[in-house]
């Protein structure tokens, strides 16, 4: 018998949430962002189901590409982080890569490889301070761009740093500058600026791309609400089973640094998931889940390969109960809540070891 933890992937959710992107944003192209293993859903096999619907998806870096295209994945992918080796290029060439290109040394590794790159996103620091060229820089490298001869469309993009929290004016400001920018480089230049959250709340430039990513897995970019509750459809669900009960006098202690107390008598169901899995170490007693559809929640601290649980008053687990840890009713924002992170932290950090399973 295999332990009993899986994380299954509703691929159709993906696809369905990728349609909802664009429907947001009609006149845009969508990438699907793909990176860190499609925010731990399985990058190639969520990219092999999209292959066909997608305008291009978009990883961080090369290896990332070079593993969809050797799982071969036909569509265009866009590298977020552009090139690290002038190398890189020659891939990029070969195997239709894009790139972004944010410093003079991807410049001139592109111009001294002589290679053509049909699409080259250039990356405007429009506020972030992170990566990317800046107003005044950005007319000559369009210019040098297009001078090469070796890139077919340059894009200006760019990417915001408080998108999530409709409050922040910094959005606002970070797409005039942006507008300031594409204007002064004279002639039309297509934009790709939006994530998740700006595709959901902000008016972004009409035609160009969008770049989607969380909001694909049914997740949502915002704290305070869940995926479902914006219409995304979640598309991972962490289940497993219960391996152990024994009941609890008030006053026992739990698990390691015995970091729960037992405020009652109770019944205590141990459950095959651990942070070895991916489920979060810093998840607080009272962390929400469901056993057998009932509502549970954490108490102990959270070990390798298990967690300690408490149901409800009335509900007595018992071996082999079904378990969900998250999706479903139980939204993985409110457990990324409870352990003092986002969602995307926990899917992005889900490891090999459950079986992943793809509906
Ligand atoms: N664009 C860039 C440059 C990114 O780095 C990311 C993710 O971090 C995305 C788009 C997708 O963002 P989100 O997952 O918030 O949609």
């Amino acid at each position: 018998m295999a332990r009993p933890l899986t994380a299954t992937i509703d691929l159709e959710a993906i696809l369905y949430n990728y349609r909802y992107a664009k429907k947001l944003q009609p006149t845009c192209k969508a990438f699907a962002v793909v990176k860190s293993n499609a925010y731990g859903h399985g990058a190639i096999e969520v990219s092999r189901y999209l292959d066909d619907e997608v305008d291009a998806f978009a990883v961080a870096a090369i290896e990332e590409a070079m593993s969809l295209r050797e799982a071969g994945v036909k569509s265009p992918i866009l590298l977020l982080e552009g090139v690290f080796e002038e190398d890189e290029w020659h891939l990029c060439e070969k195997h239709g890569f894009w790139s972004a290109l944010e410093n003079a040394q991807q410049l001139e590794a592109l111009t001294h490889s002589k290679v053509s790159i049909e699409k080259v996103f250039l990356k405007l620091d429009s506020g972030m301070h992170r990566l990317g060229v800046d107003k005044d820089t950005a007319p000559p490298f369009v210019t040098a761009l297009k001078n090469s001869g070796q890139v077919g469309e340059v894009v200006l993009m760019t990417h915001f740093a408080c998108a999530d929290d409709l409050s922040d004016s910094a959005t606002l400001d970070q797409l005039a500058y942006f507008e300031r920018t594409r204007q002064s480089l004279g002639e039309p230049i297509e934009a790709s600026v939006a994530n998740s959250a700006a595709i959901m709340k902000w008016q972004v430039p009409e035609g160009g791309w969008i770049r989607p990513g969380i909001m694909l897995y049914g997740i949502s970019p915002f704290s305070e609400v869940s995926g479902r509750s914006i219409g995304l459809r979640p598309a991972m669900t962490l289940s497993s089973k219960v391996i152990s009960t024994r009941s609890l006098r008030k006053g026992d202690h739990v698990g390691y640094g015995l970091g729960y107390v037992a405020p009652e008598d109770h019944v205590l169901a141990t459950v095959a998931v651990g942070y070895g899995d991916g489920y979060p170490r810093h998840a607080e007693n009272g962390t929400p889940l469901q056993i057998k559809g009932h509502l549970a929640s954490l108490a102990g601290r959270v070990s390798m390969d298990m967690i300690t649980v408490r149901t409800e008053e009335g509900d007595v687990p018992q071996m082999g109960d079904e378990v969900v840890l998250w999706g479903g009713e139980v939204p993985v924002e409110d457990v990324a809540r409870h352990a003092g992170t986002i969602g995307y932290e926990l899917v992005t950090r889900m490891t090999a070891r459950p079986h992943y399973r793809y509906l």
